[in-house]
């Protein structure tokens, strides 16, 4: 292959790391809804949650304007406040441990693995104190944490077990699907995601009482059911019984959600085939860490993170990454350790903390992976990691670069 800077980059157009796909039957489904009678709190809010519910082996599920909401409402139903900890993962996104602060409660970071970069459950046990009230595990990039290991020991210590399944909608556990493993399992539909209403959340939870506590908590902490109030003024009568907030989605949303969750497998599957394609062609090229895959786990493959080990390279990540734009590959980093933003560190967290996020935080970078790209756009990626491979490595004594 040529390592030509002069022949141009692999490709003329820039490939994003992740992107929707709405069809036609998306956007009909959509106009349907707003030539109906209702565009927020009509039917197609429980229509949508009743599909989620089912795909996803729950009994319930309440959805949100967002993850982010979602996440804030499932630390309200598990009665996070101050003084509480929350242990939850460093490798993630902000909001998996804002929703703590939102509450009040303190994000305690228990550190990866680093085959899978998912929070170590035996570092979980380590972090928990007679503070401890939940655990916020992440499906990073769409491959299960371990859900036995830590619904066994969330069980075993009274802790309420909160799923950040942001990653991993469609993916399965031992043969179990994500959404019945945790006490609450979040999923968000943002457009990077796996299916997208714009902006939306959900939580699925087996639990009646999380679930009325989560309707509540989605609309001002207001109910009408005369079953719940403390008193009935009359038929206007509404009762506002806990500080909720306004974080409906709106049916439009819901539409577009309805008619997503009918592609949702054949996203998946595109995504697992894109996975294998990477792993099948750059597995030969030394010094390139692929993500590793647990027994009994099957990823939904939101993200494909490849690690650059720095010694068998020329060049430090950030080059390469920059080469990597400049073949208009676009590609990202998931994610900073949530820790070292100049937020958390005021508040008192220290870099060290969690070695190896650090660790893999500075190695890592996310490629492409999204059910629109075509096979071209696969061989892209290929090709332009074939190509930035072979201009920065480096034989480490004793070793062939070619495995
Ligand atoms: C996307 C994401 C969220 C937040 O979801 P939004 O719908 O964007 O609010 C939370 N956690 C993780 C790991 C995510 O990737």
């Amino acid at each position: 292959m040529s390592d030509d800077v002069i022949t141009g980059p692999v490709r003329d157009t820039l490939l994003p790391y992740g992107q929707q796909w709405i069809d036609d039957k998306d956007i009909q489904a959509v106009v349907d809804v707003l030539r109906s009678g209702f565009v927020t709190q009509g039917p197609a809010i429980q229509q949508f949650e009743a599909k989620v519910a089912e795909y996803v082996g729950a009994k319930y599920a309440v959805a949100f304007t967002n993850g982010t909401a979602a996440l804030h409402g499932a630390c309200f139903a598990a009665g996070i406040g101050q003084g509480d900890e929350v242990i939850t993962t460093p490798l993630t996104f902000l909001a998996s441990s804002n929703c703590v602060l939102y509450q009040g409660g303190t994000p305690v970071f228990a550190d990866i693995d680093m085959h899978t970069y998912n929070i170590d459950a035996d570092r979980i046990a380590e972090r928990i104190t007679e503070h401890t009230r939940a655990v916020i595990a992440v499906d990073f990039t769409g491959q299960p944490a371990e859900l036995d290991k830590i619904s066994m020991l969330c069980r075993d210590r009274g802790l309420v077990f909160i799923e950040d399944a942001a990653h991993s909608l469609g993916a399965d556990y031992h043969g179990r699907k994500v959404g019945s493993w945790a006490d609450m399992t979040m999923f968000s539909f943002h457009p990077v995601k796996h299916i997208t209403t714009g902006e939306g959340g959900i939580i699925a939870t087996n639990s009646e009482e999380f679930y009325r506590k989560l309707l509540l908590f989605r609309s001002h902490g207001m109910t009408r059911d005369p079953q719940e109030m403390t008193k009935n003024d009359g038929p206007w009568y509404y009762e506002m019984q806990e500080l909720g907030y306004n974080y409906r989605m709106t049916d439009i949303q819901a539409a577009l959600g309805n008619s997503q969750m009918d592609k949702l497998n054949a996203f998946v599957e595109k995504r697992r085939t894109i996975a294998r394609a990477y792993n099948e062609a750059l597995g030969e090229l030394t010094g390139i860490v692929l993500p590793e895959q647990l027994a009994g786990a099957h990823s939904s493959w939101h993200l494909y993170v490849i690690r650059w080990l720095p010694e068998y390279f020329k060049a430090d990540r950030k080059t390469i990454f920059e080469a990597l734009q400049s073949e208009n590959i676009g590609v990202n980093v998931h994610y900073i350790p949530v820790y070292l933003q100049p937020y958390y560190q005021h508040l008192g967290y220290e870099e060290g903390l969690c070695p190896n996020a650090e660790e893999y935080y500075r190695t890592a970078v996310t490629l492409p992976l999204f059910p629109k790209m075509t096979d071209q756009d696969v061989q892209d990626v290929v090709q332009a990691i074939r190509k930035i491979w072979a201009r920065y490595t480096r034989s480490v004594s004793g070793e062939n670069p070619i495995k």
